[in-house]
């Protein structure tokens, strides 16, 4: 495996680990219950108890622990959601509630943590682990596939398949009346699944944060594409995108070319919910196994990643630091396929 072993720590706790806690953190995504039902089955498996920890930090600091079973995590393999709740936790990031947390984990005989999550999920881990000696591992669970270190996030291939279905539909739209819809995806400051949904629905135009030449690109659409030979069209719009949202956008072109006929579809938290595809359900499925495996290894503060399919160990520290980079391969395709 890749990993860098110069950052990895070691607990050097195996031989006491005998109850594992898990946890879903940040934003839900498709995906999250394959991986707690495989948490719970691996751990179960290597002779471990498995306790489930209700809506993330918050459910720590509030004592929300509740035992899970092998038959707990029946018939969720295929759900969205989390059947553990998540929550974004406040009390978390100051010290008097990370004491708190960790007391209710020593009074409930949890040696160690799997947090499935995103970054700040993993930011918080590696913020209480430098108070506590408790060892954490993450299972990155995001739909913006923006984690540095993997390749893959359990969601994205979800979200990216409802993202398309949804932009086949309105394109039906488009065509039949002549119009351009503007529409906005989701992915915070990331753009993957903006482009990667525009390229798999032939969006004229996709917008990304990580790309310079945005301005110029739906310039050049308008006035030439557009209005040459064009009699519909699709712009996707990363909803980071420097040059604003969806509505905005579309404000101002339809101000500069009051001819055109404009429409704004913003797809929204549509894109978070569903049951997971294949994809979601192997990698949650291997990811979960892998975390597991990782704390009985004495492995901490780690994030199981997958690289060319392969299961990989990231330390938090570089999981939540570095920039997960685009592939600009993927907007040069872009260009030529539209131009
Ligand atoms: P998503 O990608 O879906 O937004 P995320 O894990 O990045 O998921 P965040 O809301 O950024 O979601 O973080 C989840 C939780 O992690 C926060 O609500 C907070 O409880 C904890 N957390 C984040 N950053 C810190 C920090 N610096 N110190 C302590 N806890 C933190």
């Amino acid at each position: 495996m890749p990993n860098n072993p110069s950052t990895i720590q070691q607990t050097g706790k195996s031989s006491q680990l005998k109850k594992i806690g898990v946890l879903t953190s940040g934003g839900d995504a498709p995906g999250m219950n394959a991986a707690i039902r495989a948490v719970t089955r691996a751990a179960i498996a290597k002779d471990l108890k498995v306790v489930g920890i209700q809506s993330g930090y918050q459910g720590m600091i509030q004592g929300k622990f509740r035992d899970l079973s092998w038959r707990d995590v029946s018939g969720i393999l295929h759900t969205g959601g989390t059947m553990l709740k998540t929550a974004r936790s406040k009390e978390f990031m100051t010290k008097t509630g990370r004491k708190k947390a960790w007391q209710n984990l020593v009074k409930e005989g949890v040696d160690a943590v799997v947090v499935i999550g995103g970054d700040g999920s993993f930011t918080g881990a590696l913020v209480f682990s430098e108070e506590y000696d408790i060892p954490f591992v993450g299972i990155p669970g995001t739909i913006d596939n923006d984690i540095f270190g993997t390749e893959y996030t359990i969601g994205y291939d979800s979200a990216l398949n409802t993202v398309v279905q949804a932009v086949d539909k309105i394109k039906d739209t488009a065509v039949s009346h002549g119009r351009i819809f503007f529409i906005e995806v989701m992915g915070r400051e990331a753009g993957l699944l903006a482009l990667n949904s525009g390229i798999a629905v032939g969006a004229e135009v996709i917008l990304i944060p990580e790309s310079t030449d945005d301005q110029k690109v739906f310039d050049r659409f308008i006035s030439k594409g557009y209005k040459r030979r064009k009699t519909s069209g699709i712009v996707i719009i990363a909803e980071g995108d420097e040059m604003g949202g969806a509505l905005k956008i579309a404000a101002k072109a339809e101000k500069e070319n009051p001819d055109l006929d404009i429409r704004v579809s913003i797809l929204g938290h549509m894109q978070r919910g569903g049951s997971p595809t294949a994809k979601d359900r192997i990698a949650a499925s291997k990811m979960g196994v892998a975390a597991v495996e990782a704390l009985i290894d004495n492995q901490l503060n780690i994030m199981i990643g997958l690289r060319h399919d392969q299961v990989v160990h990231v330390p938090f520290a570089d999981a939540v630091k570095l920039n997960h980079s685009i592939d600009e391969n993927l907007i040069k395709i872009q260009h030529m396929l539209n131009s």
